[in-house]
């Protein structure tokens, strides 16, 4: 991985965590140190990558980055060394533990599906046993909704996030606020609607931040195992064709794979035998508006839909390029 792109992700990483209401992170010292400097001589320097090249690979002569579908407004993220971003946006760095990563999650087998009717009684079931869950006291104490999920239990597309936030809390519903609105345009450059699928979260209550009074934090290994049946028992009925995992947390809660979002996306993984695609989480483009990164996202749904059988016009294939 080239270096820019690396410092990039842990850069954007460490704002997503600091977004959340992390105010501490625990970093080796010697590591921290080896980080801050960049490397000595570098054989090919980075192109830039929002001009001109595509996943790193040169793009014809003349060709341009085009209008774009789910469009928001670009800058430029600055080159910083990490330990100085670290620091400056940190202050300080903690030894505390970090929560052991799950190695692997176990995927039992979908049942039979069952018939539209038996379905739709099931899911209300569902639904209903969900909203009345209290396997987390902390979590039950501090949330205003369970966040059950929205769309339709008959979507061949289920799109799984990682937990809501303070907008989704409120309003009892996934993906809503600024990176919702950005999921339901791309969405619908895709041409569904949020209702022809699923949305839904690894955790259905808003991880709480006890002492602070705004801000996000990931949710805990454990509070995710104690949440993942109830998205189970989602994709027991929904039983969709293709999974679309949103962000590191939700590949890590669903298989288990704390390898960075960066390196997964883009590459098919199979959940409980569904064809699963792990891309980044649309708050991820909130922050790093670089066109590069739009495509990448991009190209992960296109993958999605051919998977899907959909037809894929050249409009569409050329979402942010123009020749
Ligand atoms: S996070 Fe999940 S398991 Fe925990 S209380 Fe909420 S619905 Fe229940």
């Amino acid at each position: 991985m080239e270096y820019r792109n690396l410092l990039d992700s842990v850069i954007a990483h460490l704002e997503d965590l600091q977004a959340r209401g992390t105010q501490h992170v625990a970093v080796d010292r010697d590591l921290l140190t080896s980080l801050s400097q960049r490397p000595s001589a570098t054989p090919n320097p980075a192109p830039t990558p929002s001009k001109g090249t595509l996943s790193g690979v040169p793009l014809p002569t003349g060709t341009r980055l085009a209008p774009e579908p789910f469009a928001i407004p670009a800058t430029e993220t600055p080159l910083r060394p990490i330990a100085s971003a670290v620091m400056a946006r940190w202050g300080s760095v903690s030894g505390a533990p970090t929560p052991p990563a799950r190695s692997s999650v176990a995927q039992p087998p979908l049942p039979p599906k069952l018939d539209p009717m038996a379905k739709a009684v099931a899911w209300e079931d569902l639904r209903r046993r969900i909203l009345a869950c209290t396997r987390c006291p902390h979590l039950v104490a501090s949330r205003r909704s369970v966040v059950f999920g929205v769309g339709t239990p008959d979507a061949r597309l289920m799109l799984i996030g990682e937990a809501p936030g303070a907008d989704e809390d409120v309003q009892g519903e996934p993906f809503v606020g600024k990176a919702g609105e950005l999921l339901t345009r791309i969405l619908g450059a895709m041409g569904f609607q949020r209702s022809d699928v699923l949305i839904a979260n690894i955790l259905k209550c808003r991880p709480d931040t006890p002492g602070q009074t705004a801000g996000n934090r990931k949710p805990t290994p454990e509070e995710m195992g104690t949440c993942l049946p109830w998205l189970e028992e989602q994709i027991n009925l929904v039983q969709p064709e293709v999974l679309v995992a949103l962000g590191a947390t939700a590949v890590e809660g669903l298989l288990g794979k704390t390898v960075g979002i960066t390196r997964l996306r883009g590459t098919w993984q199979t959940y409980r035998g569904i064809p699963l695609m792990p891309t980044y989480h649309p708050a991820y483009l909130l922050r790093n508006q670089a066109p590069s990164e739009k495509r990448r996202v991009w190209e992960d749904m296109m993958a999605v839909m051919e998977r899907l059988g959909m037809p894929i016009s050249e409009k569409q294939r050329n979402y942010f390029l123009t020749r």
